[in-house]
């Protein structure tokens, strides 16, 4: 669990002219906030504690440079915290690296940032000593008062975290390690142990589906029916999306772990369009590329209420599955548009249970080891 960056800067140091007792300190003073340490090797060894967000999480960024989205979150204090904790992997990629080398860039200046405030401390407590300057850092010199001072702010990194990024970002509990991670998207795996949680996942964006639909009557109460039918429109437009989001997951990945290249994945994935928004093209497009079928052990009534539920939904305004950094940095919203659907609530709820079972089987047959 990384919850600082460990950074390493060439060891400065200054050795005093005063030849009857010439003296070598470093540029660095150990200890301190940062724990600092001058090694042996002539280096001075830095750590520094990242800011936290509103939720105690600090960003993280993947260093694979196909990836994406790429950035994510996780908290300190959960995860696997003893050490050593010598590799930890990408949520979305599963590139492999040390916990430290996820730092974002914003992070990596922030360190530099507090390094070189650090060093103007040094640079400051050299020059007094050196001048003979008292504890206040002034002396007198004839008549006037001689002084010097280094003054450096660090800069606070800027969040990862933005109103819009925090819309579409989504928190996991790894059942394996318990680290609490938040990406954007849908994601496979946990940073700290890599262990496979695409299901999990979707289970848990399944959750706020059916936490939507037990409050339709308290809404309907409350706000009136036009709200009350609104919100049952959003919760089955919302378990299209996370259908379709995570059979282009799933599809994605069975390509990638047959050894596809990028390209030919991109092209693959372009051919199915929104094929996975509905249940009979889903089958076909399952089949096809995935070799699989997608309604296997669903008994034919409940495949056939789903087609029909499925096919009540507003257009799809944006799916998880396309997220990218760019969206993550220009991200906009969508606005729906409004059409009248007779749909109720139990329609829904019973969709729901019939496509996490669908996504459980098709992701066993896409993707049969949890580590690639
Ligand atoms: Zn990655
Ligand atoms: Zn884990």
């Amino acid at each position: 669990m990384s919850e600082a960056a460990g950074t390493i800067f060439p060891n400065a140091n200054f050795t005093s002219d005063d030849e009857e007792a010439p003296v070598t300190e470093h540029l660095f003073e150990e200890s301190g906030p940062h724990r600092i340490q001058n090694t042996p090797d002539g280096l001075t060894h830095m750590t520094v504690s990242l800011p936290e967000d509103e939720h105690g999480m600090i960003g993280r960024e993947c260093g694979a440079a196909e990836c994406s989205p790429g950035l994510f979150k996780v908290k300190p204090g959960t995860g696997i915290v003893t050490e050593p904790h010598d590799v930890a992997f990408c949520p979305y990629c599963r590139h492999p690296d040390h916990p430290t080398a996820f730092a974002t860039a914003d992070q990596v200046r922030y360190a530099q940032d507090i390094a070189i405030q650090e060093a103007a401390r040094g640079v400051n407590r050299m020059i007094s000593r050196t001048l003979g300057l008292g504890p206040n850092g002034k002396k007198k010199i004839g008549g006037g008062m001689f002084s010097v001072e280094f003054s450096l702010k660090s800069r606070v990194p800027t969040s990862v975290a933005r109103p819009l990024e925090e819309e579409l970002r989504r928190d996991i509990v790894c059942d394996g390690c318990g680290l609490a991670q938040a990406v954007f998207g849908l994601a496979s795996w946990s940073h700290d142990c890599g262990r496979d949680v695409f299901l999990q996942h979707v289970h848990e964006e399944l959750v706020v589906i059916r936490k939507a639909l037990a409050d339709v009557d308290d809404r309907r109460q409350e706000r009136g029916a036009r709200v009350a039918a609104r919100d049952i429109e959003n919760a089955l437009e919302d378990l299209v999306s996370i259908f379709e989001a995570a059979m282009k997951h799933m599809t994605r990945e069975h390509l990638r772990r047959a050894g596809r290249t990028p390209d030919e994945v991109s092209a693959v994935m372009a051919t199915i369009r929104n094929a996975y928004q509905n249940v009979a093209s889903a089958t076909t497009a399952f089949r096809a590329h995935v070799q699989g079928d997608l309604m296997r052990e669903t008994a034919p009534s409940d495949e056939e209420s789903l087609r029909e539920t499925f096919e009540k939904r507003h257009p799809i305004t944006h799916n998880l599955g396309v997220i990218d950094r760019q969206y993550l940095r220009r991200a906009q919203t969508g606005e729906l548009e409004g059409r009248e659907i007779r749909i109720t609530v139990q329609e829904v709820v019973a969709a729901v249970d019939v496509a996490e079972g669908v996504l459980q089987r098709a992701y066993a047959q896409a993707c049969p080891t949890s580590i690639p």
